[in-house]
């Protein structure tokens, strides 16, 4: 039997490792180690903030090191998670299929989203427990004719304790992460290797040989038959400008812009995150507590139970890149036009809940969606595979993503990984 390395236990790296533990001996290579929910109380920081010592937002990789910060020449704040199980375990559960843009490469995932709808709980069952806050806003967007919907999450919602803390990792077990398909493929026989930072792909005679990583503090190769990169919109690339593979400026991360306000009692720091959404046309609008503003932005004074907050999240344009070193990253003159609309529209959601103007204060500029610089082409809507690549070398992470989803992508990215990893066992085996 053939052996794949696949890099990276994200949303596309497990799915990936699933599907293929069988046909192939899967390795996984991940940077980061085991997962654990952020442990401290949000109180804790309350206090912390109040000494002045909370100034940057990469402070936080020290109290919570599965959470990586990296930041922009222009001070945007880029989340991922480094740790088994990728970023989606710092996520908000949600569930959205944000397919429109492979669609219009002639690329149907219909088959893949329906396997996923069958492996994974996905549910709206968190509606039924919507604090007053949310239920509220909701009927405001309803009354101001933005249709909002309710998200769909990932996960069995049944026993939601609503401690809001989604984004600093479930301690319930509730929120669906993609460590439960790393445990089905190891429970298969695949290999996990964590602690193992992948720093190229080696090449030989046009065809990949290996995998040259660190481990610890050691130098490491991982001979490889085939190689999977699924390290991520900001890691891929990276991995294969240093394996001598040019990649395109076209960076999109999906900033996300909070509308904040000082609101006694809200306590939607207890609410889970982003319970419903109203869709625009180059952003999403929706109730999101915003740790990282809370913590580091000064604007942000109030207790958490007294905040309440709406985040814009929005399709940036394709304008950006990545090295070994730094995120180069800016906003358009068009993404801050579609920010400042969805500014004003928070705003007047704002105020037919009553709050005053002077009560409203913005966030910091944070983005946790990357991808977009190996984009597919409709030549390679069959194949998937970027002619770049030596033949024995494949991409499943949002770095194939066409345009910016503005939009959750992990569901996406998962179908995009099954629908590779079958390509790879009709190809390999
Ligand atoms: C705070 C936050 C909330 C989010 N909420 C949602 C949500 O609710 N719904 C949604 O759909 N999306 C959400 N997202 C986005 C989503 O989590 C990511 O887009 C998705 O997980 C990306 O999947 P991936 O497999 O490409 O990469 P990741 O999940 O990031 O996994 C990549 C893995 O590769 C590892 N890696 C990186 N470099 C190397 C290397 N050199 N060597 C070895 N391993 C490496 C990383 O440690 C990581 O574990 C959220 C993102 C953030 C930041
Ligand atoms: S709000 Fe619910 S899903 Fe979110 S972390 Fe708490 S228990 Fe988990």
């Amino acid at each position: 039997m053939k052996n794949i390395i696949i890099v990276g236990s994200g949303a596309g790296g497990a799915v990936a490792a699933k599907e293929l533990q069988g046909s192939f001996h899967v390795t996984v290579l991940e940077a980061g180690g085991e997962f654990r929910p952020f442990s401290l109380p949000v109180s804790a920081f309350e206090k912390l903030r109040k000494t002045g010592l909370l100034f940057d937002e990469r402070e936080i990789q020290l109290l919570f090191p599965q959470m990586r910060v990296q930041k922009t020449g222009d001070q945007m704040v880029m989340v991922s998670g480094s740790c088994l199980g990728g970023t989606t375990t710092l996520s908000a559960g949600n569930a959205v299929r944000a397919d429109s843009g492979l669609q219009e490469l002639g690329i149907d995932l219909e088959e893949e989203f329906q396997e996923l709808y069958r492996e994974i709980p996905i549910t709206y069952d968190h509606r039924n427990h919507w604090s007053d806050a949310s239920k509220r806003l909701y009927e405001i967007c309803e009354e101001m004719d933005l249709d909002p919907k309710p998200i769909p999450k990932l996960g069995d919602y049944g026993q939601c304790t609503h401690c809001g803390r989604c984004l600093l990792g479930c301690r319930y077990g509730v929120k669906w992460d993609s460590r439960r398909f790393l445990k089905d493929a190891q429970e298969k026989g695949a290999r996990a290797v964590s602690g193992c930072k992948v720093l190229k792909v080696v090449i030989e005679d046009g065809l990949v040989k290996g995998i040259q990583a660190r481990k610890g503090l050691h130098a490491a190769f991982y001979p490889a038959d085939l190689v999977l990169l699924a390290a991520g919109g900001f890691s891929t690339p990276v991995i294969l400008q240093q394996s001598g593979i040019n990649c395109e400026s076209s960076l999109f991360v999906d900033p996300v812009l909070c509308v904040a306000a000082h609101c006694k009692g809200s306590l939607q720091n207890k609410e889970l995150s982003m319970p419903f959404a109203v869709q625009k046309e180059h952003y999403i609008l929706s109730p999101y507590f915003d740790y990282l503003s809370f913590f580091f932005n000064k604007e942000w004074r109030n207790p958490a139970s007294d905040t309440l907050s709406l985040m814009i999240k929005l399709a940036d344009s394709c304008a950006g890149s990545v090295d070994g070193r730094r995120i180069h990253k800016s906003l358009t003159g068009l993404d801050k036009e579609r920010l400042r609309e969805g500014v004003g529209i928070c705003r007047k959601i704002l105020d037919r809940y009553g709050i005053r103007e002077d009560e409203i204060f913005l966030g910091t500029i944070n983005a946790g969606h990357p991808g977009g610089m190996l984009p597919l082409t409709r030549e390679q809507a069959e194949s998937f595979h970027d002619p770049r690549l030596p033949k024995n070398l494949y991409v499943a992470d949002a770095s194939l993503f066409p345009g910016s989803l503005g939009n959750p992508p992990i569901l996406t990215i998962m179908a995009m990984a099954k629908r590779i990893s079958k390509i790879i066992m009709e190809r390999f085996i």
